[in-house]
């Protein structure tokens, strides 16, 4: 056997050995709570009560997004064609722009918006292209992997800050000398929930002439009297902010945005190489999206909002009364749709969702290094989709997994 192959059965192998190992389900049904799964190895499909996905307004498989999909496929074809500096650039896609640009008009001096196929291609857009040779980045330990990659990508230095550690952020920045300075951090941490003290990385990005590039993936459409996301729930509004919204989480579709300064947008139309070498995403898809934001700030956003902040309600009061009194099961303080429980070791996180599994629901268990080690959890995702009756079994199921895993 060639080297390369027998190196990679024997990373797999200690994959295994560490319960590491990922499987893909296949979803034979559109996104929804209720869901068709199929597992590998030809067991027969599944229907599952699914807490793991990130449509959190359960905009995925709405009708009228779909329509518009599909209205947007026939106006426009099914493939861009090129990129967007060819001839890819489609009047959906411009429209799309200018309509995220308006949206963020009251946070953002100067708005300008920049639609990206997808979060991880926006933010290593943004990293690669802002954080030129003489810039340092400052990134936040708890970033998602793709803002880490578009660290690793730029040939900006890079300082790590702790988690939400502001006064070692400030010393941090007070030492470097650099011309450009850009704090990097997620707004709603994604295997945490945790929302990031914007208002004071903003307030040290003006002491310290610094910019704040914000990935607002997991607040965009959730927060916020509008859905306009972080910065609106905040009242937020700066210069020196860059913003990353993700199109394919609350929004249902696909793809994301960064909004900034304009001068900022037209730079990274001529230098951001993920924007500029690539083939556009396809028209219908920003067509879809511009009746799927129409959703998000109307009163059908307002209602599901709502209905999102219910279910969080509900499930944070009735997941207390079923945890472990020995504390080996620990909820993460989180107020928005993620709510992870944390359980430490790898085999425990995917025995807890084993046991799930049976009861018929399918909760993900993440494990390093998607986390730090040690701290592998159920990632809960609430979604306006669920019922009541829906969180109250996910409720009853994880006091009775819990229970029978401490008798066992
Ligand atoms: N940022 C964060 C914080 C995310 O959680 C994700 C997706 N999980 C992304 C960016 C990437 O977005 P996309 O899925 O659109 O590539």
């Amino acid at each position: 056997m060639s080297r390369l192959l027998e190196g990679l059965q024997q990373q797999m192998a200690a994959l295994d050995a560490q319960a590491l190992r990922r499987r893909r389900q296949i979803a034979e049904t559109p996104c929804a709570p209720a869901q068709v799964l199929t597992r590998p190895g030809g067991a027969a499909p599944r229907e599952l009560l699914a807490f793991s996905s990130n449509d959190y307004l359960g905009l995925a498989a709405h009708p009228a997004i779909a329509a518009a999909l599909a209205e947007g496929a026939a106006r426009y074809g099914a493939g861009s064609g090129g990129s967007h500096l060819i001839l890819g650039h489609s009047r959906a896609h411009a429209q799309l722009e200018e309509r995220l640009a308006e949206w963020m008009a009251p946070h953002i001096p100067e708005a300008q918006s920049l639609f990206f196929c997808t979060g991880y291609m926006a933010n290593l857009a943004v990293l690669s292209a802002l954080g030129g040779a003489e810039a340092v980045i400052f990134s936040e330990a708890l970033n998602h992997a793709s803002l880490i990659d578009g660290a690793r990508l730029a040939r900006a230095r890079v300082v790590v800050y702790p988690h939400c550690d502001l006064q070692a952020l400030e010393a941090q920045l007070a030492a470097s000398d650099a011309p450009v300075k850009l704090i990097v951090s997620d707004a709603v941490f994604s295997m945490d929930g945790r929302i990031a003290p914007v208002a004071e990385l903003l307030a040290l990005a003006e002491r310290h002439d610094a910019w704040l590039v914000l990935d607002d993936a997991h607040g965009f459409g959730v927060l916020g009297a509008t859905g306009r996301g972080v910065v609106e729930a905040l009242g937020l509004r700066a210069e020196r902010l860059v913003l990353i919204g993700t199109l394919g989480k609350a929004a249902g579709v696909a793809g994301a945005f960064v909004a900034a300064h304009r001068t900022v947008i037209d730079y990274l139309v001529q230098r951001a190489r993920p924007y500029i070498f690539t083939t556009a995403a396809p028209p219908a898809i920003a067509h879809a999206l511009l009746t799927s934001l129409t959703l998000i700030e109307g009163e059908e956003g307002v209602h599901r909002r709502a209905l999102l902040r219910a279910r969080i309600a509900e499930f944070r009061a009735g997941v207390q009364a079923v945890l472990p009194a020995d504390g080996r099961a620990r909820l993460a303080d989180s107020s928005v749709a993620i709510q992870p429980l944390i359980v430490g070791e790898n085999a425990r996180a995917m025995q807890l969702m084993a046991q799930l599994d049976a009861l018929g629901l399918h909760v993900g268990a993440i494990r390093p290094p998607t986390v730090p080690v040690g701290t592998a959890r159920l990632r809960i995702a609430l979604s306006a989709a669920h019922t009541a009756d829906e969180v109250a079994r996910l409720v009853e199921a994880l006091g009775q997994a819990l229970s029978t895993e401490a008798s066992a």
